[in-house]
């Protein structure tokens, strides 16, 4: 596509609209082409599952391989942890919980916390959350459960991180452990047992990369896409792409109410001495027409 098509273009996005540059595409392309452009973006369009995956109506569009098009930002890694040694953030993420950074990020500081990073939960001194509010984000965990902790079923090894306060994550002690599936670790409470158990033994770090999309609803409450999240057990894929089925409940079968998209990360005090360490979160945004 010359240049002078791709400016063509964005005028007629400004001008028509979504229905019109769609409509201008498939004019100029050839017979195939349009019609291969129409299935994807219909598809895309009636794809409502995921905001993520809606087709932004404000985007501009870029031609295949345009140079002109932003460059993504540069981002310094993190490093990544192991089951003796958590990892540390990337440079572009809101840090929760790293060396030196006390409880400064939650809503109270009962919990304790050592220079190096690592937060226990002080059982009976109830949840953890964050001060910041997220909404579709990216967000890394490592945890561990101490080495001298007896795990039963759902006792003595039990926390979870909350998406807006709402949509758990389970963490439990889990190697071994015998407890309903969809309470193991890397669980969606309730809703999802994990794909498999990747869980490492009590007295290592067990980390979860957790990438979330927050439900959106209609004016009148009703649900429009519904929340999911993709989580990653220690390298290991538990949830792919698994929808919510409603805020997290226990023993019931989970609904969803409206509420705004963004809330606070919330973790849980289940009554166990859990520990934490290299919490951090990336916000995401919605991505752009690919072309
Ligand atoms: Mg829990």
């Amino acid at each position: 596509m010359s240049p002078r098509r791709s400016r063509t273009i964005v005028a007629v996005t400004a001008i028509l609209g979504l229905s019109g540059l769609l409509a201008f595409t498939a004019a100029q392309d050839s017979p195939e082409e349009a019609s291969q452009l129409s299935q994807i973006h219909k598809a895309m369009m009636q794809f409502s599952s995921d905001p993520q995956e809606a087709l932004p109506t404000t985007s501009k569009i870029y031609p295949v391989h345009d140079m002109k098009r932003p460059q993504p930002s540069m981002v310094e890694p993190g490093m990544t942890g192991s089951a003796s040694t958590p990892g540390t953030a990337p440079s572009d993420a809101t840090v929760l919980l790293g060396p030196g950074s006390g409880m400064g990020a939650w809503d109270h500081d009962r919990w304790m916390v050592g220079d190096d990073g690592v937060m226990q939960v002080k059982p009976g001194t109830g949840d953890v959350r964050s001060k910041a509010s997220f909404g579709d984000c990216q967000l890394h965990i490592e945890w561990m459960i101490p080495a001298d902790r007896a795990c039963n079923g759902q006792g003595g090894c039990n926390s979870g991180v909350f998406f807006l306060d709402k949509y758990e994550v389970q963490i439990l002690g889990s190697n071994p452990n015998q407890t309903y599936p969809d309470g193991q670790a890397g669980a969606m409470y309730a809703q999802y047992p994990p794909l498999v158990n990747p869980c490492r033994p009590n007295g290592e770090w067990n980390e979860y990369d957790i990438i979330f999309t927050s439900p959106r609803f209609n004016e009148d409450g009703s649900l429009k896409t519904p929340g999911t999240a993709t989580v990653i057990f220690n390298g290991v894929v538990v949830q792919n792409h698994s929808t919510f089925m409603g805020v997290t409940s226990h023993g019931s079968k989970a609904t969803y109410r409206k509420h705004s998209p963004e809330g606070q990360i919330r973790l849980q005090d289940h009554g166990d001495p859990i520990k934490f360490a290299n919490i951090w979160v990336r916000p995401l945004q919605p991505r752009t027409l690919a072309w």
